[in-house]
């Protein structure tokens, strides 16, 4: 899939997000909070729900945990326009609760679908709840910093997933805080992992293999160091302006 078609199916995706009544979380919404980012990145974070500024404006972490989260990228050199972000539910649960297992299971579809066009090297989940999608049987205060692989059926069909703490609870706790830029410091060198293994699977893969998957990057080829942006070398380069955000 070149970078226009992931960006139309994203789109699609979007727009079904934004008139979607599939769970009881469409009744408060101001707007849906599909998810934004660059449409050929490698990197997908994955939070729990949309919040009071998130729902207004309808875009993921732009309030004060948007604000520590891009602080979180800068710290190793990224912008939010690098990544993909986008939630576990779409619509904003009321007063800010937990969602129901429901509520998650209804919305499942959206963010494996948003995966399987993205097909990123490496999720990065944010908070408990996006954690227990990727990471079952564990707790956030001991998978927080570790990567394992991420289960195909996530959507995510050939990734490594990082853990960490929402933002929201790392403005809390100062030691959250502190805790979250050391596992920050962990998303690069779980990047060159996740291309190395990438890497590995394409080159044992059987000739006529499904050529669309995965879309690597050659360990030659790639480049020493993220930010994780525009994988498909192949493609003319897009101005910045258009390739950056998807959904404003
Ligand atoms: S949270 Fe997801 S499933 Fe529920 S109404 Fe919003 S988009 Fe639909």
């Amino acid at each position: 899939m070149i970078e226009a078609e992931r960006r139309a199916a994203l789109e699609a995706i979007a727009a079904e997000v934004r008139s979607c009544t599939r769970c009881r979380l469409h009744e408060g919404r101001t707007q849906a909070v599909p998810g934004e980012g660059h449409p050929s990145t490698e990197v997908v974070l994955v939070g729990e729900g949309p919040g009071f500024n998130e729902d207004r404006q309808g875009r993921p972490f732009v309030g004060r945990a948007g604000d520590l989260l891009v602080r979180l990228l800068a710290s190793i050199g990224w912008r939010r326009d690098d990544v993909f972000i986008t939630n576990i539910v779409k619509c904003r649960p009321p007063e800010n609760r937990d969602p129901e297992p429901d509520e998650v299971a209804a919305c499942a579809p959206f963010l494996r679908r948003q995966l399987e066009v993205l097909d990123p090297a490496l999720v990065v989940t944010l908070g408990r709840h996006s954690m227990a999608r990727f990471m079952p049987g564990t707790t956030i205060s001991r998978a927080h910093g570790t990567v394992r692989p991420a289960d195909p059926a996530t959507g995510a069909r050939a990734a490594l997933v990082l853990a960490m703490y929402h933002p929201a609870a790392a403005l809390r706790t100062p030691a959250v805080e502190e805790a979250s830029f050391a596992d920050a410091g962990r998303i690069t060198a779980a990047l060159e992992d996740a291309r190395a293994r990438r890497a590995a699977t394409a080159a044992t893969a059987p000739a006529g293999a499904d050529p669309a998957a995965p879309r690597e990057v050659p360990a030659a080829e790639a480049p020493p160091a993220p930010p994780p942006s525009t994988v498909d070398h192949a493609e003319p380069e897009v101005p910045a302006s258009d390739q950056l955000t998807l959904f404003g």
